[in-house]
């Protein structure tokens, strides 16, 4: 087998979302599995609506998802050459004509087709234009190129990885636009010719590209090239079933980054969507490559999850190195250390979820509603009494053994068992009413680290008191 070569072909034209990261995606897995290359072309040809901005932040999204391409980025602004030439080529051989048909005139004949009950195809006035009339019209007439696909006979076969060879019918195929009136190219040739000149051997895109691949393979073949080997999947919908689009769910990367996402989680979530098989502990990128079958994607649409990826978020939370952990929660809590970082560790589902905790490292810190409640009920006496035995339970070793002797002793001074007895205590040594093993929070707090939350509990609870009388 020669060596594979896939691509990502975004046009910089927003930034990237659910549905670019899983063409990204999958074209770069299909292309590690085989030890091939993996090449990003952006697809620059609206000049208008391109913006370095958006080139940037790409490449920043693919870095971070942990999507690295082989090579310098490739442009299409910097091959209007390649297309120019086979542009040429195609009118040469005659595959290839100049429309000068309106925009009214092509919507009259759409008009009448429908009402025939007939497919909105080009009806072929410019079709049979002589080269002489078609060249001295061009001078001062607006006009598109298109491609003499359509033909009574003949059909055009697309290599697809998922079904069996798909066959065109050139009879059902249209003349399409390849250049607009602005001298522009539409998608088709561009997309087409770089493929071919960039060595491409497979293309995995959506299915909606079917049709596209069919015009694109029958350019090929006229121009004497081999056209790449195609894996249309199913289309990624929103949460609701609908086209993936802002209303259904769909994200920009950015938006995910902001949200503290681990990169990890996106890229688990989207390669095993529509992927059985993956197995569970292929955890990186590299081992997930290594598993992929492009046999195994879905040609039937898949639909994505935000709970997913965010339970994929929490378990690579749990197995994050302890450096990258604290890294992580000090963005969010700056005075974080890394005992604090692995005593909730256990809680996390997402990082900010920290910020729960913050008064195991600051006692000033405001209490939440539901644990000041749970410290109000308990109130400032049961706090006094708890320090007090705090000071009498006999430092040790072992943190659970302390937290043991320590709550048997205020049962009985209190009254309180149970949770009436271990939430007020949560409350004030943690700030919340939920959390990591209180003997653990005992060992990170240390003596001096309880006696003063307690203190402080009790102290707070009394000002309180005073107020309400
Ligand atoms: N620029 C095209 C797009 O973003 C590329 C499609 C393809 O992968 O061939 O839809």
């Amino acid at each position: 087998m020669t060596e594979v070569v896939t691509r990502f072909a975004p046009s910089p034209t927003g930034l990237l979302h659910l549905g670019n990261v899983r063409t990204a995606l999958l074209n770069w897995l299909f292309a590690r599995k085989h030890g091939g290359r993996f090449l990003l072309r952006f697809e620059d040809t609206d000049r208008d609506r391109s913006g370095a901005d958006y080139i940037r932040a790409i490449e920043q999204d693919l870095r971070w998802l942990g999507l690295d391409w082989d090579g310098a980025p490739l442009f299409q602004s910097q091959h209007a050459a390649r297309y120019e030439l086979a542009l040429q080529q195609l009118a040469e051989q005659g595959l290839a004509y100049r429309c000068f048909c309106s925009e009214s005139q092509l919507q009259l004949d759409r008009r009448l087709a429908a009402s025939r009950g007939l497919p909105p195809r080009y009806q072929g006035r410019c079709r049979s234009l002589s080269a002489d009339e078609s060249g001295l019209r061009a001078g001062d007439e607006t006009h598109v190129w298109r491609l003499r696909v359509h033909a009574r006979k003949g059909e055009v076969l697309v290599r697809d990885m998922l079904r069996d060879d798909v066959r065109f019918a050139l009879a059902d195929l249209d003349d399409p636009v390849v250049r607009r009136s602005d001298g522009s190219f539409t998608f088709l040739l561009p997309n087409a010719v770089d493929d071919a000149l960039d060595g491409i051997t497979h293309v995995l895109r959506g299915d909606d590209h079917l049709t596209n691949s069919a015009y694109q393979v029958w350019l090929l073949e006229r121009l004497g090239h081999a056209a790449p080997v195609y894996l249309h999947h199913g289309l990624l919908l929103g949460e609701d079933g609908a086209k993936l689009s802002k209303r259904s769910g769909s994200h920009s990367v950015a938006e995910l980054r902001r949200a503290g996402l681990l990169p990890g989680a996106l890229v688990q979530a989207m390669a095993r969507l529509g992927h059985p098989n993956m197995p569970d502990d292929a955890l990186e990128p590299a081992a997930l490559a290594a598993a992929f079958e492009a046999a195994h994607v879905s040609a039937t649409a898949v639909r994505w999850s935000d709970d997913e990826m965010w339970r994929w978020h929490a378990r690579l939370l749990h197995d994050l190195p302890a450096d990258r952990l604290l890294e992580q929660i000090a963005a969010v809590l700056p005075d974080a250390n890394a005992g604090f970082a692995e005593l909730i560790r256990p809680n996390l589902a997402r990082i900010g979820d920290a910020a729960a905790f913050v008064r195991l490292i600051d006692v000033q810190a405001e209490f939440a509603d539901e644990a000041w409640n749970v410290a109000r009920d308990a109130g400032s006496d049961f706090y006094r009494q708890a320090l007090d035995l705090w000071r009498q339970t006999l430092p040790g070793d072992d943190p659970a053994a302390v937290w043991k002797a320590w709550t048997q002793a205020l049962r009985q001074a209190s009254g309180r068992a149970g949770r009436g007895l271990f939430m007020p205590l949560r409350a004030a040594l943690t700030g919340a009413v939920h959390g990591p093993e209180m003997s653990a929070v005992l060992g990170f707090l240390g003596r001096n680290g309880v006696a003063v939350r307690l203190e402080d509990m009790a102290r707070r609870l009394r000002k309180a008191e005073e107020e309400t009388g």
